[in-house]
């Protein structure tokens, strides 16, 4: 047998790493005697290929060694970085979402393993000291330091180094002591513990009911407040008990220091967690101690997904509703939920549990059709109803306010403020920006690389592109009409906290934005602050809506509900609704009863309504009624094509000839289009869009695929698809 399995190592399968279509596959090589016994499927290996040399994955064993392979270079890895589970969820990614098989792997690996982006990231390593010996001859230092050996058997270098530097030096030098290297892992979770709550009785029904069951996908409907979140800590437990692993998804912004600490008070240190704030080497630490097998739970944003477990039990997506799940901007643009399910797929035993207030029409579809297990948790653990929605009706308001406050809204805040109670205010910012206009002609600033209007950012005082990062200064001279009057319009976060100063000079105003909390730590800083009441008022925009807790909070406030309204996009209402429903849960979510305050200009809109009576249900059956008059999910599969290029006439040209090949073989599929995407022009690359719509065609993906091959090496026009879009663009 070992024979034979030495025969099959000498040759193997190496996907390497560029992202290419036309070097998208298995590359056969031959391994070197001496390095055949270290030779594992998905370890990487140094290949020659061509002129150059690259790292690419094991990720096949040959069984005959073809003639005149090419021999491998190098092994890169010791252990395994792509376990065998991992690369078959990387092909099932492949087959979804039609990217490279290389960008489904990469995906799943923290930057530091990937080829591309050779980083010098370092494990880094604390050190300790043993004592191996007493010498004859001390120095009063070298007691000192040999007395502390007495009660401790390793004791830090930089303690040591304390009392004297030299002395240590010597005590090394004639071996009394011996150095001892610890790999330090850089994220630190707290000690502190905390006893489990007592369920109550709604969590009890819900955890029984997913314990007694062998459906494999659950969706877990719970008002703010319901304490899904229990719910999840009593499954992972179960989970545990079984000696098995779980990952916890949540959106990044609420991957906040709460959310990390009930996990952490719970559950202890087997907990890794994987966010963006962490650096390429923290992440890498964490996921080495994954790797390891030191870890049972891993929580994180969407790319945690992928955490290289063994025997995992239960996947927990928290939020589900969020955007963030969909990888929508670049390849591969896969869906985290549909993975997930996926990956439970190839678990024996293993579920996975969606759990959100505001689940996307999508997946409360699938739960009434049985797809997925519904689970409900419809009344807040304390007992409270749902707080009290207001809402303000801006269009009569208006006349009356002071700059965006309309007096309802600003005595509530007084009133709160005179109890010692907090407030949340939200800034919707959804296609919402400030910018700059010319009142004389109405001209506006554009980006002059892209189709986009420039934003004004105050801290910088200049006007910046979204899309390409390039920055301007401001002037009051308008390049067109050449009059001074450039305007700003719009408003930013600063702009309400500067209004809100003057017109409640005592309060203390905490501003939370992606501007403000960018800093590392700042955000966490901020949330410790805010709970400890050193702000009266936290202001801020999306990123305040979500996973905070904070039982000081009776008043919720909500500048502007309508501007994500507006964004031409077929999810608008669902995302406004959610949005807005999720922010009124931060409000009366301990004993103290809350209230909501929502100014509108809509305030008869269906999505707003809804919010305000608290009626997900009369949203989903409204929101659903218009889906299927308008041919929209969850009635029909939505794929987006976008055909990109420098050249504005030969992309044109290309995507209508694509765009007819799918007539003339998606003899099901509505197709529209081709035409300009929303912003049209990118970094002076050019972009057309075609839409897909059918319900069922089953020669879609052979039909892509043929197109994409076509294309493969055609070096003016890239393809991207994107196959149930966030954004169509
Ligand atoms: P959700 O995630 O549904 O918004 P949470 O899990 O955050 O709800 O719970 C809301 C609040 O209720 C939290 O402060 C939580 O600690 C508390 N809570 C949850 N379950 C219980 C329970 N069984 N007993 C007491 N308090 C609970
Ligand atoms: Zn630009």
């Amino acid at each position: 047998l070992v024979g034979s399995e030495m025969c099959i190592r000498d040759s193997i399968g190496v996907l390497v790493e560029l992202s290419n279509k036309n070097i998208d596959k298995k590359f056969i090589y031959s391994v070197p005697n001496d390095l055949e016994k270290n030779i594992k499927l998905g370890i990487r290996v140094e290949v020659p290929f061509g002129y150059q040399r690259l790292e690419g994955f094991v990720i096949s064993f040959e069984e005959e060694p073809e003639m005149e392979t090419k021999s491998i270079i190098s092994i890169i890895d010791e252990d395994i970085i792509l376990n065998k589970e991992l690369l078959k969820l990387g092909k099932i990614m492949q087959e979804e979402t039609l990217s490279t098989l290389i960008s489904c792997y990469q995906v799943m690996l923290p930057k530091a393993l990937k080829a591309s982006r050779k980083s010098s990231v370092s494990k880094k390593y604390d050190i300790f000291y043993e004592l191996v010996k007493i010498p004859e001859k001390t120095t009063k230092k070298q007691d000192e330091i040999i007395e502390l050996f007495k009660m401790r058997k390793i004791i830090p270098k930089k303690e040591l180094q304390k009392i004297s530097a030299s002395s240590l030096k010597t005590l090394e030098a004639n071996n009394t002591l011996r150095e001892i290297k610890k790999e330090h892992y850089r994220v630190a979770l707290l000690e502190e513990r905390e006893e489990k709550k007592p369920l109550t009785v709604d969590q009890e029904k819900v955890v029984n009911e997913f314990r007694n069951s062998s459906d494999k996908v659950y969706l877990l409907h719970g008002v703010t407040g319901s304490g899904k979140t229990e719910v999840y800590m009593e499954l992972i437990e179960d989970c545990i008990k079984e000696n098995k692993t779980c990952i916890v998804l949540v959106p990044e912004i609420s991957l906040t220091p709460q959310t990390i600490s009930r996990f952490s008070k719970r559950f202890g240190s087997r907990i890794a967690l994987l966010h963006s704030a962490l650096s390429d080497g923290e992440r890498y630490d964490e996921w080495r101690r994954i790797n390891r097998g030191e870890v049972d739970i891993v929580i994180g944003a969407r790319s945690a997904l992928f955490a290289p477990l063994k025997n995992l039990g239960l996947i927990v997506i928290d939020e589900q509703h969020s955007e963030s799940y969909k990888q929508d901007d670049s390849n591969p643009r896969y869906d985290a939920i549909n993975m997930a399910i996926k990956r439970v797929e190839l678990n024996k035993g293993a579920k996975v549990i969606l759990g959100s207030a505001t689940p996307t029409l999508d997946a409360y579809a699938r739960a009434l059709k049985n797809i997925y297990h519904l689970l409900n948790l419809p009344k807040r653990v304390n007992k409270k109803p749902l707080p009290e929605v207001t809402l303000v009706d801006m269009n009569q308001e208006f006349k009356r306010s002071e700059g965006h406050f309309s007096l309802l809204l600003l005595n509530k805040i007084k009133e709160k403020l005179s109890k010692e109670e907090q407030v949340i205010l939200l800034l919707n910012r959804r296609g919402y920006s400030s910018f700059v206009t010319c009142k004389n002609c109405g001209y506006t600033v554009k980006c002059p690389h892209c189709d986009i209007t420039l934003t004004y950012h105050k801290s910088s005082n200049n006007l910046r592109c979204h899309y390409c990062g390039y920055a301007t200064n401001i002037t009051n001279i308008c390049p067109e009409c050449h009059e001074k009057s450039l305007t700003t319009l719009g408003v930013g976060t600063e702009k309400i906290e500067e209004e809100l100063h003057t017109l409640i000079p005592a309060a203390k105003i905490l501003r939370m934005d992606f501007d403000t909390t960018s800093k590392k730590g700042s955000h966490a800083k901020m949330i410790e602050e805010f709970k400890e009441h050193k702000y009266d008022i936290l202001l801020g925009t999306q990123i305040v809506a979500k996973g905070l807790d904070f039982e000081n909070v009776t008043l919720v406030g909500v500048v502007n509900a309508d501007t994500s309204l507006n964004i031409p996009n077929f999810r608008s209402s669902e995302q406004t609704f959610s949005l807005l429903s999720q922010v009124a849960g931060r409000s009366g979510r301990s004993s103290k009863t809350g209230e909501v305050i929502i100014q509108t200009y809509n305030p008869t809109h269906y999505a707003i309504e809804c919010v305000k009576n608290h009626d997900y249900l009369d949203f989903f059956n409204k929101e659903m009624n218009i889906r299927r008059r308008l041919n929209y999910p969850p009635y029909y599969y939505v794929t987006y094509i976008r055909v990109s290029g420098k050249d504005d006439k030969i992309c044109y040209k290309e995507s209508l000839k694509i765009a007819r090949i799918l007539q003339k073989y998606l003899d099901k599929t509505i197709i529209l289009g081709p035409s300009p995407c929303n912003v049209f022009k990118i970094n002076n690359t050019f972009r057309y869009g075609i839409t897909l719509k059918y319900k069922k065609q089953d020669n879609l993906k052979e039909i892509l695929n043929r197109i994409i091959d076509v294309y493969k090496s055609n070096r003016l026009i890239v393809i991207d698809l994107n196959f149930n879009p966030i954004v169509f663009g």
